[in-house]
């Protein structure tokens, strides 16, 4: 049937791609790609001869109109470099518009590094947040960090190797008693899962700087204010940060009183 079809490609292991996507990609006029040698590459090894079309985010007006003509009288494929499009990659406009001119829009799902990650992780995942990439600079990190820090659900982000750490250590400032996963390489050789609290991350991929595609996982605050122990949350905090800082951050994420907490901060430090 005419219509735009977003189709999921895989994220590393070209196996992953489903029947249904090859058979939508070999039958489609055109396939709107966000770079035409990366999905040259994965065409050729299916054995797909279909025409590409550059598209992106970054894409003119009269182009997209052109994607969207196309698709009102023939399937037409979407795809990005890997994984699902529109997950952190372009898509967006291009879907709104090809609905609004009442052109059909299918989805033919696959492979999705976020929900790839969320599998290996071995967080709770009944309820999760997936937002994107963390913002590069400290500042804007921070906020995106703070901002979704009391969310009762795994937070789950795109990141890059050579960020990693930074972000890890921004999050070890914040949180250090929160479970952290880093799911890196994923469907490929080197796929790796690892997973520790965001200090012991930076220990590690401080010493082994990660290279690849990275998901980074953060799980659910740890306990409420109702429920928290503020012994373990001070120790978890001190493991950090000076006693009056500890005292600081666990007053905040529990609302007890600073000065009792940092009292107790210097008790336990002592100990
Ligand atoms: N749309 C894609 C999807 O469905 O996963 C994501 C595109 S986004 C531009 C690329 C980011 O996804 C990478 O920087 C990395 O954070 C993550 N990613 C993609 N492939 C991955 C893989 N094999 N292992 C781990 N993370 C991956």
């Amino acid at each position: 049937m005419p219509g735009l079809y977003i189709v999921a490609t895989p994220i590393g292991n070209l196996g992953d791609i489903t029947l249904r996507a090859v058979d939508v990609l070999r039958r489609c006029s055109m396939i709107a790609c966000e770079d035409t040698r990366v999905t040259g590459k994965l065409l050729k090894h299916l054995g797909v001869s279909t025409r590409m079309q550059r598209y992106d985010d970054h894409a003119s007006e009269e182009q997209r109109a052109r994607v969207i003509d196309a698709a009102r009288n023939e399937p037409v494929a979407l795809v990005s470099d890997a994984g699902t499009p529109r997950i952190s990659d372009p898509g967006y406009r291009l879907v709104r518009d090809a609905r609004e001119n009442g052109v059909d829009v299918f989805t033919v799902p696959g492979a999705c590094a976020a929900i790839a990650g969320l599998t290996l992780a071995g967080l709770p995942n009944d309820r999760f947040l997936f937002a994107g990439f963390l913002p590069v600079k400290d500042k804007a990190r921070g906020d995106v960090l703070e901002e979704l820090g009391s969310v009762a659900a795994t937070l789950v982000f795109y990141e890059t190797g050579p960020r990693l750490v930074r972000s890890l250590g921004a999050i070890a400032s914040l949180w250090p008693e929160r479970e952290i996963a880093v799911a890196r390489e994923l469907t490929k050789m080197h796929e790796e899962c690892r997973t520790g609290s965001a200090t012991e991350l930076v220990e590690h991929f401080s010493v082994h700087p990660p290279k690849g595609e990275i998901v980074l996982l953060i799980g659910p605050p740890v306990a409420s204010a109702s429920t928290a122990d503020p012994d373990e949350l001070l120790r978890a905090a001190l493991a950090e940060a000076s006693p009056s800082k500890a005292a600081g951050k666990v007053a905040k994420a529990t609302g007890l009183d600073r000065q009792t907490l940092y009292a107790r901060a210097v008790e336990l430090k002592a100990q």
